[in-house]
């Protein structure tokens, strides 16, 4: 059962975290790293996940490390907001491979939401490096000034 396991070290945001594979990092601090989605299901779709935690799901998380996570992510809500004016912000989190989880390292999904558009599936399609890149630049600049 997938919501319960040991904790795999190799997982893709374990390797993220320590460099060892590349992402669209928007912000960093001691203990959160924030970056945007591969496979966004909306324009700006990002991804917040603590640093310190070996957490793979809510359930492992101690305190101090989901209260820093929480506030990251509200962090990470009002720039997006900010800069991409959606209409709503969507924040997701999964528990589980039934639930819909298929990285093993907790983290917190913030979703733009826009009004008469629907999300793209789930961990699917994979978008434009380029789109990535320019979006990327534009919310550093947010997160250098928020
Ligand atoms: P989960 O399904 O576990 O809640 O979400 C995992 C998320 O990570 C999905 O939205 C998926 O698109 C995204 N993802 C999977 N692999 C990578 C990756 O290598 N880099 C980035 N930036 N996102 C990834």
């Amino acid at each position: 059962m997938s919501l319960y396991g040991d904790y795999d070290s190799q997982n893709i945001f374990a390797k993220i975290i320590r460099g060892e594979m590349p992402c669209y990092k928007l912000y960093e601090d001691d203990d959160v790293l924030v970056f945007l989605d591969l496979f966004p299901q909306s324009f700006g779709h990002t991804l917040v996940i603590p640093k310190r935690a070996e957490a793979r799901n809510l359930l492992e998380i101690d305190a101090d490390n989901l209260t820093k996570l929480t506030l990251a992510v509200q962090k990470v809500a009002r720039v997006l907001a900010d800069e991409l004016q959606p209409d709503g912000v969507q924040i997701a989190q999964f528990n589980g491979a039934p639930a819909g989880q298929t990285v093993f390292h907790i983290h917190m999904h913030v979703i733009p939401r826009f009004a008469e558009q629907g999300l793209q599936a789930h961990a699917s399609g994979k978008a434009d490096p380029a789109e990535l890149e320019k979006l990327q630049a534009r919310l550093v600049k947010r997160f250098q000034s928020a």
